[in-house]
């Protein structure tokens, strides 16, 4: 399918030859009978300024294999690993463990980065890790669409079994249809007792191997290392079983896995490929955020050029910083993607305003006349960013309405900052930083607007914006 540079000029009922002026404009030479991609397509016309609808393909289908794969381009790829369980059950000291054995310390720039996922080799395999544990951070992708976990490990301690978030660390991957490999970890202290966590995996329907099921269970301590490669293995087995196959043929696409702005490098996001390849130079669109792929680095700190899929590389040439669990895409042209960028901007700024409703909304809190007190809690990932905001937010205040920072500071926005919020009547802005989830959760209930930022002025804008709308109008 596909128009060529006639069908277009027919649709748009100008002369071809105007197409492929523009075309040469944008630095693309086609003939007549040439065919056009979508976002030609879409750029054209808006350089002739005519709308254009096009429609399914707008947002491709997030499956890293698709229809039109060609199953010789299909290949293997590593497999995805969450490792999720209840609190001081060995999550961390397993991750940090597997990287410690396993990445080659020898390589450039060490293994002290952390871009939010690294890999490890077993068997000549690799294995990709994200290197956020709990389910926060699963749920958190999962609520966006994000498939990125191949396998979950499931850490329990030997010496404590199933707690309350086991449970729900269990519900979260049965849900996503996620398999799962069980770490009994914590098998060096004297009183672990893996059978009795076998038979509570048993009670909950997850039948263990050595009980005739099919649940694959590896005893491991994250302390002393032991049963760290018989756990890699295991999850390689689970993997196979899945099958994990994708086209490194295919245009670039995948999940932002975090994303942040570094003081010096500006905005700095951690991709994982689902599908394709990026290479450096790459225009990638993610959400609100673009940009050309100025730099990409490994999880050891090397520079690359090329990742394929289940890599994770961190890119630095990103107008923003995307969220985790963003979608991203390579796209043809810069301009197209600043458009798309700038689209979902738009529909991001009307879906806040549409989930107003109840909640106290900036709008609301300034509507109400007479002299204002705006209640502000801010919050901030650097202090440096705390201090900007605070002072420019000040300089807002008019005789009308005065900006008043009930609290600051450095961090997530949190229960504690909703529960502020809601008591002065005030409203959360977070510049670079989001709402924890149970926040969120706080928010919704009091009817606490949050909002976020990654750009002051923007902040600034909105504020300032609001406060003048709710004066008076002069008529
Ligand atoms: P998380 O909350 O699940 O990330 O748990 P951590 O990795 O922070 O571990 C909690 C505590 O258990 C820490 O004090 C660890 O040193 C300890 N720990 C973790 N794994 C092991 C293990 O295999 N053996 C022993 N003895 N202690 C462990």
């Amino acid at each position: 399918p596909g128009a060529t540079v006639k069908d277009l000029g027919d649709a748009l009922e100008v002369p071809p030859t105007r197409i492929i002026q523009v075309l040469m404009g944008l630095g693309e030479m086609k003939t007549l009978t040439q065919t056009l991609s979508i976002e030609e397509i879409e750029l054209i016309a808006e350089e002739l300024g005519v709308k254009v609808e096009i429609g399914a393909v707008e947002e491709p289908a997030p499956e890293e294999v698709l229809p039109d794969d060609d199953p010789a381009d299909l290949e293997e790829k590593p497999p995805v690993v969450t490792v999720m369980g209840h609190v001081d059950h060995g999550k961390t000291s397993l991750l940090d463990r597997i990287r410690h054995e396993n990445v080659q310390s020898g390589e450039a720039g060490g293994i002290t980065q952390h871009i939010g996922a690294y890999q490890v080799e077993s068997d000549g395999r690799k294995v990709t890790f994200i290197d956020t544990p709990g389910h926060e951070a699963f749920t958190e992708m999962r609520a966006r669409g994000a498939k990125v976990t191949d396998v979950v490990v499931l850490v329990v301690a030997a010496d404590d079994g199933i707690m309350p978030q086991t449970q729900e660390a269990i519900e979260h991957a049965q849900a996503a249809g996620v398999p799962m490999v069980v770490a009994l970890n914590k098998i060096d202290v004297p009183n672990a007792n893996q059978d009795r966590v076998l038979g509570e995996l048993s009670e909950r329907g997850l039948m263990p191997e050595a009980y005739g099921g099919e649940t694959v269970t590896v005893p491991v301590s994250a302390k002393t290392g032991e049963g760290i490669d018989e756990l890699l293995e295991n999850i390689l087995v689970v993997a196979e079983l899945e099958d994990l196959k994708a086209n490194p043929h295919a245009p670039a696409s995948g999940y932002v896995v975090e994303g942040e702005r570094d003081p010096g490098r500006g905005p700095v996001a951690t991709l994982l490929l689902s599908r394709g390849t990026l290479n450096k130079g790459d225009v990638v669109l993610a959400g609100t955020a673009y940009g050309r792929v100025r730099a990409m680095l490994d999880y050891t700190g090397k520079r690359v050029k090329d990742a394929g899929p289940g890599t994770p590389v961190e890119i630095l040439g990103l107008s923003g910083v995307p969220e985790a669990g963003t979608r991203f895409e390579v796209v043809d042209h810069e301009r197209l993607a600043r458009d798309r960028a700038q689209q979902a901007e738009e529909k991001l700024r009307r879906q806040e305003l549409a989930q107003g409703g109840s909640r106290r909304s900036l709008e609301d809190l300034l509507g109400e006349g007479g002299m204002q007190d705006l209640n502000l809690v801010i919050k901030a990932d650097v202090a440096g960013s705390v201090e900007a905001l605070k002072e420019a937010l000040a300089k807002l205040s008019t005789d009308e309405v005065r900006v008043n920072i009930v609290r600051s500071g450095v961090g997530a926005l949190t229960d504690s900052d909703v529960m502020l919020g809601s008591a002065s009547d005030g409203i959360l802005l977070g510049f670079n930083v989001r709402p924890t989830n149970t926040a969120k959760q706080v928010a919704e209930r009091e009817g606490v607007e949050i909002r976020t930022y990654d750009v002051i002025y923007k902040a600034l804008e909105e504020i300032e914006s609001a406060m003048r709308g709710m004066l008076a109008p002069e008529e």
